[in-house]
């Protein structure tokens, strides 16, 4: 439908009114759906009497927190673009992103408030600061602004991508782009009423933004919000508000892989549990069902693509083998092609996937040739390596830009991982490709083991993977690290590896 993400999400949510839309799960801070919709139609309008209209960018940098959601959804109802900034980026960062968005004003959440002042010329606060206005000074009576543009070709939000291979990119998504790609995500997963949702993963995000956040509002689901990932309280949140649907990043389903208690908090109510973002391992995906009660499925998507292509709907959640990525979602197309080619590869033969459907986005910020080289003909280059198999399910092996050289022989690294997770003694690993002479370039993992008890040496590791692996996929180094540095969605920043 040609409507505004607004208009989809909190005016097709107004029929749950009184029921629980958002929760504050540390606070208990609670807001209906009624509740939401006025607080968004207040600030919208205090927003538009304030001069904020269509074409204006207006930044919003918080943790996860109702309202969030309310600040969020008031300036797209008055006509502007939402560009989403990490809380944990610092001045500097902050002040690129502002620039590159051509934000003209800056919401932050509390305890950011002083970072953003020296950076942003307005500021308005979400909560209480004695240096900002708090956002809800502006909230006036009065009815949202009628808006007059085209859900087809206006901006709705403006995320950037992670940043895993290189500067994070500025992504133009249209409303149309958005409502779509939740109108996709209804059509396999029945989110409702009776739904409780966990949204740890950041909203800033657009996993925890389209996925999370907006699906389970679009559904009258509630959506309980948590700042950040702590295990203990992420499962006491479970148990307590009775959640039905979880989602995951893989640091998640590793740590509940490992955890020694989460048997003793009473999950019974989870119906689903998803993951995506980044590779996730069956063994340590089978451990995690084990210990939670309920099988992981993954999705697959990418800030580009709005961001959902691939999904499990509920119907198939039994069937869909773990480790996969799912079907196509609904009115999506996928090619297979050889990289660097426009040739389709030979059936079940892996190659690059590229997507076209209408969650597409409209381009890059302000980089005409960045888009140009990444959709062609309407269809957008993933950058990463899938196969799919008789059934129309895909399998993710990696990222092109990841892939390891070794004498000419291509090693993915997510293949390497999942082989070093199984050894008892490895936490946590990552796999880069380093200068070797023989091979030219050969992996080598950084690991994270255990306490002492647990110690294996660099010789155990490269023998235990080598037992398991082709011989030109051999582990030539190891290094013992504290931790893996990874994104807020868990991505494996191997880049800051190589350095
Ligand atoms: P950048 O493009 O800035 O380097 P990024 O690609 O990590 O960063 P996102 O748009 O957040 O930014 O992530 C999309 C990517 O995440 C996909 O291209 C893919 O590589 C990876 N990904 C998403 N879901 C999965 C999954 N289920 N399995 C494996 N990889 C996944
Ligand atoms: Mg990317």
């Amino acid at each position: 439908p040609d409507v505004t993400l607004t208009e989809f999400v909190i005016g097709g949510a107004a029929r749950f009114g009184d029921a629980t839309a958002l929760v504050d799960g540390r606070t208990g801070e609670s807001l209906t759906y009624a509740e939401l919709r006025s607080a968004v139609t207040a600030g919208a309008a205090g927003l538009a009497a304030h001069g904020v209209g269509p074409g204006d960018v207006i930044a919003l940098m918080s943790h996860n927190q109702p309202s969030f959601v309310v600040a969020l959804h008031a300036a797209i109802a008055a006509g502007a673009a939402v560009t989403p900034i990490n809380p944990a980026l610092t001045p500097g960062e902050i002040a690129k992103q502002l620039r590159l968005a051509g934000a003209r004003l800056l919401i932050a959440a509390e305890p950011v408030v002083d970072k953003a002042l020296e950076v942003a010329g307005e500021v308005f606060v979400l909560g209480e600061h004695p240096r900002a206005r708090s956002f809800t000074s502006l909230f006036t009576d009065g009815p949202a602004p009628e808006l007059d543009l085209d859900p087809a070709t206006s901006v709705a939000v403006l995320p950037f991508s992670s940043g895993t291979t290189g500067i994070p990119k500025g992504v133009r998504l249209t409303h149309r782009n958005l409502v779509a790609n939740l109108a996709q995500t209804r059509a396999g997963w029945r989110i409702g009423p009776d739904d409780v949702q966990a949204a740890v993963l950041p909203f800033f995000h657009i996993y925890g933004f389209t996925i999370i956040l907006n699906s389970g509002l679009l559904g009258g689901a509630k959506v309980v919000t948590l700042p950040r990932f702590e295990l203990d309280e992420y499962l006491r949140t479970l148990a307590a508000h009775r959640v039905t649907r979880a989602y995951f990043a893989p640091p998640m389903v590793l740590a509940l892989a490992t955890a020694p208690h989460v048997e003793d908090h009473d999950l019974s109510s989870l119906r689903f549990a998803l993951c995506g973002a980044a590779p996730l391992d069956v063994e340590v995906t089978e451990r995690a069902e084990r210990r939670l009660g309920c099988l992981i499925r993954q999705g697959y998507g990418m800030t580009e693509a709005g961001p959902g292509t691939h999904q499990v709907f509920d119907d198939d959640f039994t069937e869909t083998p773990p480790g996969s990525v799912g079907r196509l979602s609904p009115n999506t197309e996928a090619r297979i092609v050889a990289p660097g080619t426009d040739s389709d590869v030979a059936p079940g033969e892996t190659g690059e996937l590229l997507i076209r459907g209408p969650q597409v986005m409209d381009g890059y910020l302000d980089d005409p040739a960045a888009t140009a080289a990444t959709i062609t003909g309407g269809w957008l280059h993933t950058g990463d390596l899938v196969r799919v198999d008789d059934d129309g399910v895909f399998w993710v092996v990696d990222r092109l830009k990841e892939l390891i050289k070794y004498k000419g022989y291509q090693v993915a690294p997510a293949e390497l991982e999942a082989v070093l997770l199984t050894h008892p003694a490895v936490l946590d690993a990552a796999v880069v490709g380093v200068p070797h002479i023989e091979g030219g370039e050969a992996p080598k993992a950084f690991v994270v083991t255990g306490d002492t008890e647990d110690t294996v040496g660099a010789d155990e590791l490269m023998a235990f993977v080598a037992e398991r692996v082709a011989p030109y996929k051999k582990v030539r180094e190891v290094e013992f690290v504290e931790r893996i540095p990874k994104s807020p969605t868990g991505k494996i920043l191997r880049r800051l590896l190589r350095t």
